[in-house]
């Protein structure tokens, strides 16, 4: 399985830079978990690839260029884009994106080949199929709607907490899969932003530090993502005071595989 996280900026000379502002996993170069930066960082073959597309809630930088993205491929596209969310993300990405004002309702749209994006419905606790990755979404603890995902391609398989603070379920479906290969967890705010953290409900290396103690098995790579970029740095450090084994932090740009 092959895992990247697609860079959001690029410096002067167009070169991704570390900061992620934006959340979109890209696996196997073909399913997209969030949409960020869907439309700004794919290379020309994975936009040729990539139909299916997971939400995992609809927060601006999980989604902010996937109304971009269908409207980029609307006169090329032979199949509709998949996007695939709990039927509440369905309806707030209706209401509040695709709403004729925001962006066009491309639900409602098609050109010379046929409907150019759908909704899948996603339940909760059991597993779904994207594309040839079996997938399970639980809910977590944010401001929003939100799921985490364990996903799996029959060999290997990951987790994405997703944006979340202290929670239950998405432990337990984590703690179930034995063979793990990789989680990937966000730590958002440094420390010493705790209460902002708290409110928003995100993860500071300290409470992150504290919920890992949920997991039962260990082995498993631990990569931290969606680090706020001002405070990169010392999220970075704060992270490696917690002497983790096995827990770095997630480079954009890079590929990662097991
Ligand atoms: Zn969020
Ligand atoms: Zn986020």
């Amino acid at each position: 399985m092959r895992i990247e996280l697609l860079p959001s900026t690029f410096d002067e000379r167009g070169v991704a830079t570390l900061d992620q502002r934006l959340t979109c996993f890209l696996v196997d170069d073909c399913v997209a978990v969030d949409a960020g930066s869907i439309a700004i960082a794919l290379s020309d073959e994975q936009r040729s690839k990539v139909r299916d597309i997971i939400v995992t809630h609809p927060h601006m930088d999980h989604i902010a260029s996937l109304p971009i993205f269908v409207d980029d491929l609307y006169p090329s596209l032979q199949e509709p884009l998949r996007v695939y969310a709990t039927q509440e993300v369905v309806d707030l990405l209706e209401r509040d994106v695709f709403n004729w004002n925001v962006y066009p309702r491309f639900s409602d749209l098609k050109n010379d080949y046929g409907p150019v994006m759908e909704y899948v419905p996603i339940p909760i606790g059991r597993p779904f199929t994207v594309a040839h990755l079996q997938v399970v979404a639980v809910p977590v603890n944010h401001i929003v709607p939100t799921v985490g995902l364990v996903v799996s391609d029959g060999q290997k398989s990951a987790a994405f907490s997703s944006d979340t603070a202290e929670t239950e379920e998405f432990w337990k479906i984590v703690n179930e899969m034995k063979g793990l290969d990789a989680l990937l967890i966000e730590a958002s705010f440094p420390n010493k932003m705790a209460k902002l953290a708290e409110v928003s409900r995100h993860f500071t290396p300290s409470s992150l530090g504290k919920e890992l103690q949920k997991l039962t098995h260990n082995g498993m790579d631990i990569l931290a993502v969606h680090l706020k970029p001002t405070h990169r740095d010392t999220i970075i450090r704060q992270l490696d005071e917690l002497n983790i084994p096995k827990l770095s932090v997630m480079n954009p740009g890079e590929i990662y595989c097991w």
